[in-house]
């Protein structure tokens, strides 16, 4: 089995403190590289992630790993995350750019990922291990596929080691862009971000916002099973596994599962893969 990866999102009450320490323990069984924490662009996680990426590393003896979004963000705050994360003795992070939430007028002092990798680096030579986030379906802000590749280009230029991939349930897109990345000379491993499908609504709400299409054979089989739970289930599950299948006959070097702080879907998906 390829290496994996685990995504959280950080619990912000006690009863999501549990349900995010079981879904931990449970997923703690497959062996992962590390789990990642995401970062509320604008400052809204500024205490929870580090306190999450804590948690992991001190209460579950997991390699924590803090998302740092720049959008919204001063300079200081972004310095004083790093010397905390570094504190924690965290050597990998993943670096956004974010989306400001809307209504929040601020742009902070940095407008790209790239230029937070290059402040990353400039201040902490290679300590950190840098993952990137990439777009194999083109980021939704982008004017066209090309121009999203050479700005993902600059991130690597500036330092990225690795980077993850928002999520698609077309394994085509990913191995075009993993390809069009390679002959621009990109030859950083480029990881599948996999979204195991557990509530349908949610994923088209959160599809619609991050750019990420759903094809539509699978909406309408979805719309199918009507409120057939077991169904869906059954589904979602065999058509992750089988991308996931495929993506790794492909060569893709690993595979990063955003959780939603569930244990139950991804746990699906990856006891068909073994
Ligand atoms: P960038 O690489 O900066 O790109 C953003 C847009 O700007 C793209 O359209 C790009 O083409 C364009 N661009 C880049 N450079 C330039 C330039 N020099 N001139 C003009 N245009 C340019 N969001 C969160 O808020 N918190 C998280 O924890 C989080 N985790 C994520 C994890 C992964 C693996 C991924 C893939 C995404 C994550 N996101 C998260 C979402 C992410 O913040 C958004 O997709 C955001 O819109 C783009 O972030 P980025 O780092 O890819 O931005």
């Amino acid at each position: 089995m390829l290496p994996i990866s685990f995504e959280f999102y950080p619990p912000k009450t006690d009863e999501q403190r549990v349900q995010f320490d079981r879904t931990v323990r449970r997923l703690q069984a497959h062996a992962p590289q590390f789990m990642s924490v995401t970062f509320g662009a604008g400052g809204s996680t500024l205490s929870q992630t580090p306190e999450t990426v804590q948690r992991l590393r001190e209460d579950h003896g997991i390699d924590g790993v803090p998302h740092l979004t720049c959008v919204g963000g001063s300079r200081e705050e972004i310095r004083d995350l790093l010397h905390r994360y570094r504190a924690l003795g965290c050597n990998r992070i993943v670096a956004l750019r974010g989306d400001l939430p809307s209504g929040m007028a601020r742009s902070g002092d940095l407008r790209y990922a790239s230029e937070l990798v290059q402040l990353i680096r400039d201040e902490h030579g290679d300590h950190f291990h840098i993952e990137v986030g990439a777009y194999p379906e083109t980021h939704p802000q982008a004017p066209d596929a090309q121009i999203d590749l050479r700005h993902f280009q600059a991130k690597v230029t500036a330092g990225a080691n690795s980077a993850i991939t928002q999520y698609f349930y077309n394994a085509d897109a990913y191995f075009r862009f993993r390809d069009d990345a390679l002959a621009l000379g990109i030859d950083i491993p480029i990881v599948p971000g996999i979204m195991p499908i557990s509530n349908f609504s949610q994923l088209r709400r959160f599809s619609d916002a991050c750019g990420a299409e759903i094809p539509r054979w699978i909406e309408r089989r979805m719309r199918a099973f009507g409120d057939d739970a077991d169904a869906i289930r059954a589904f979602a599950t065999d058509v992750v596994a089988a991308m996931c299948r495929r993506l790794v006959d492909g060569g893709a070097p690993a595979l990063h599962f955003y959780t939603l702080n569930l244990a139950r879907p991804t746990q699906a998906v990856l006891q068909q893969l073994a």
